[in-house]
This record gives structure tokens, C-alpha cells and sequence, in this order.
């Protein structure tokens, strides 16, 4: 791969290998959840959620999604319990989704693709950094929900709304006063396991925290989604969809639920 990474025939996750070796080791993400053959773990705690709204800084166009961004200097919005220990700071949270409504997840349950995958970024704090963080094998914590087609979702409209401002690779804009939980769905019950970022350079250092719950998005709110460009001004334009990974081996990993 002699350029860089992203999602077409040429520089697409069946590539990324050449760059990066670690794409076929032993703890790489996605996965395809198979429920009935996870076991219900009693030890694992319910997750503690508490973000600041005031946190929220910013809202980029990556070239490969959309992310929001948040000040991480202090615990002021955190991820404890659930299968970590320890405190990881929000760091971002950001989206993968389809050209179509019928796939654009990551993670999927018995092999049904969801229209879009939200995934909270947070980094342990036995870390000096995100930067430091990220290559560790306990270095962060991805909380990732799904989206599911149904009513419109008045929680995503804000953030929605921001996408015209940043509309090609690279534009950014102020995005702040945003309350990240309310993304969350009603039930925090989740399935985890350790794998990997999904995107370059997809080191081996995320417990994925799956919720089993999604939250709705219309299929207007899904449209605004593919409105964004992976190509920056100036460039032939290229919309940005099916910004996903396809699942990877389990490779003999065991996957928790924390509920029955
Ligand atoms: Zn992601």
C-alpha cells in the first residue's frame, strides 16, 4: 500500500496488512457477536459513566469519519468500572455507517449489520497521554452502540447539524455544551472482550464494551451522515460511506456479557 489508508478497493481494510502486520494478529476488531454462545460473567460491574458536557471542544472531518473531540486534561469525564480497572478519560467519540441502511456497523450480532456503529473513545489514565495510551495493551476503552432504523433521534440532531461545516477532509469547527451520555441508550448492559483499533494502526490495545441496546436514527438522519466527503476542497469529490471494518477472527477469544 503505497498510499495512504482509507476505504476503496486499493487502500481498503484487505490491504491494510501491508502496512500494518499487526492486521492478522491474535486480538484484532470487529468481531461478529454470536450471543448464545457468550457466557453471562457475574463478576463484571456495571459501567460508570460520567461526562462533562462542558468537555466537548470540537468536530473534525478525519478524512476517514467525522469525530468530536474532547478536553481530557482532567477526570472531569470518565469511564470506570465494567470489566476495566482503573479511570480512562473520554478522549473522542466518533461513527462508522453504509452507503446503505442495510450494513455500516463494525461489531454484528449474529452476523446482522447495523446502519451505523457509534464508538466512545477513553484512555487509561495509568497513562501520560492518549498518544501513550494507545499502543498499551490495557491503554483504552471503546464503549461502541449501535444505530438501528426507527423514529428520528432528537439526541443526534445537534451533532448532525454541525456536518455541513465540515463537510470535506480536514475542516473543523467549535463544537461544545454536548451531554455525550445522551447518546447512550436506556440499558448499559453490555458485551466485552480484547481486540484492537479498527482503523490503522490497529493496535491491540482496546476492551471493547459493546452495548446490546441500540438507539434509533431515521433514514434522513442516516442520509445526513453520507453527505460527508473523505476527499478534502479541491480534490474529486467521494462520499464518505461504508467507513467500516469488516469483522475479523476470534481467534479463540472469550467474549463476557454482563447480563443473563
Ligand atoms: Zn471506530
Amino acid at each position: 500500500m503505497s498510499h495512504a489508508w482509507g476505504y476503496g478497493p486499493t487502500n481498503g481494510p484487505d490491504k491494510w496488512g501491508e502496512d500494518c502486520p499487526i492486521a492478522n494478529g491474535p486480538r484484532q476488531s470487529p468481531i461478529n457477536i454470536l450471543p448464545k454462545e457468550i457466557n453471562f460473567d457475574p463478576t463484571l460491574k456495571p459501567l460508570k459513566i460520567k461526562y462533562d458536557p462542558s468537555n466537548a471542544k470540537g468536530i473534525l472531518n478525519n478524512g476517514h469519519s467525522f469525530q468530536v473531540d474532547y478536553e481530557d486534561d482532567t477526570d472531569s469525564s470518565t469511564l470506570t468500572g465494567g470489566p476495566i480497572s482503573g479511570t480512562y478519560r473520554l478522549k473522542q467519540f466518533h461513527f462508522h455507517w453504509g452507503a446503505s441502511d442495510d450494513r455500516g456497523s463494525e461489531h454484528t450480532v449474529n452476523g446482522i449489520k447495523f446502519p451505523s456503529e457509534l464508538h466512545l473513545v477513553h484512555w487509561n489514565t495509568k497513562y501520560p497521554s492518549f498518544g501513550e495510551a494507545a499502543s498499551q495493551p490495557d491503554g483504552l476503552a471503546v464503549v461502541g452502540v449501535f444505530l438501528k432504523i426507527g423514529s428520528a433521534n432528537p439526541r443526534l440532531q445537534k451533532v448532525l447539524d454541525a456536518l455541513d461545516a465540515i463537510k470535506t477532509k480536514g475542516k473543523q469547527t467549535t463544537f461544545s455544551n454536548f451531554d455525550s451520555k445522551t447518546l447512550l441508550p436506556g440499558s448499559l448492559d453490555y458485551w466485552t472482550y480484547d481486540g484492537s483499533l479498527t482503523t490503522p494502526p490497529l493496535f491491540e490495545s482496546v476492551t471493547w464494551i459493546v452495548l446490546k441496546e441500540p438507539i434509533s436514527v431515521s433514514p434522513a438522519q442516516m442520509a445526513k451522515f453520507r453527505g460527508l466527503l473523505f476527499t478534502g476542497d479541491g480534490e474529486a469529490p467521494c462520499c464518505m460511506v461504508d467507513n467500516y471494518r469488516p469483522c475479523q477472527a476470534l481467534k479463540g477469544r472469550r467474549v463476557r456479557a454482563s447480563f443473563k
